[in-house]
């Protein structure tokens, strides 16, 4: 088994936020940024989660580890009511962009202040950033 690296790849367009919900609540969980970068790529992106592993940089059981721990705490928050802190940064994440191409399909990680723009694999030009909304 490969050895864990140090850095989580995280998003760079992930933020922090507080939802709140509409009781009075004093209690809150607080998701990881990435707890919350394991639950975009599994649940919104879709991805197996060998793919969104390698693309975070960990082992596919850390990745499922990660992604259990944020279902268990979104639950928590949905069933009893609790506030959701998301997304400190910390020492052990790092910010990277995600790009696609539309020619190949392929999917790959730069650094957040990348500005290129041609697919490493068929040397599209169409490539956009992979994102939450689009
Ligand atoms: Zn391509």
């Amino acid at each position: 088994m490969a050895r864990p690296k140090k850095y989580r790849i995280v998003e760079y367009s992930l933020k922090p936020t507080v939802f709140k919900p509409n009781r009075k609540s004093s209690v809150q969980v607080e998701l990881t940024i990435d707890e919350l970068e394991a639950i975009r790529l599994a649940d919104l992106e879709g991805m197996y989660q060998e793919d969104a592993a390698e693309i975070m940089g960990v082992s596919r059981q850390t990745f499922g580890r990660i992604v259990r721990s944020a279902h268990r705490k979104i639950a928590d928050a949905l069933v009893n009511i609790k506030e959701i802190r998301t997304g400190k940064f910390d020492e052990k994440c790092r910010k990277i962009k995600l790009m696609k191409c539309e020619s190949c399909g392929k999917i790959w990680k730069v650094p957040e202040d990348y500005e290129g723009s041609e697919c490493p694999k068929c040397h599209a030009k169409n490539v956009h950033i992979l994102k939450i909304d689009n």
